[in-house]
């Protein structure tokens, strides 16, 4: 129905200058030309603009990031791995 693409989370690559992360806005849309409610990004770096659909309703939170001592761990296991 309308051609946005779908969410790409919190650190999308902008299509115009490369940069990784983006703002996000609700848009009502636009009734009269029959585009529902989107997602407005809005690049951090260049300011591009362009259009995503609504996040699914389960959609789950971006994983945490791993801590130091996680990062350590699987280190440790890849280079055990490796030998
Ligand atoms: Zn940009």
């Amino acid at each position: 129905m309308d051609g946005f693409p779908p969410f790409s989370g919190d650190h999308p690559r902008c299509a115009s200058c490369g940069h990784k992360g983006a703002h996000t806005d609700w848009h009502p849309g636009w009734p009269t030309v029959n585009i529902g409610e989107y997602l407005q990004r809005h690049c951090a770096r260049c300011g591009f603009f362009w259009g995503e659909r609504l996040a699914p309703a389960d959609a789950p939170e971006p994983a945490a990031r791993p801590t130091l001592q996680q990062r350590l761990a699987r280190l440790f296991r890849a280079t055990e791995g490796a030998r």
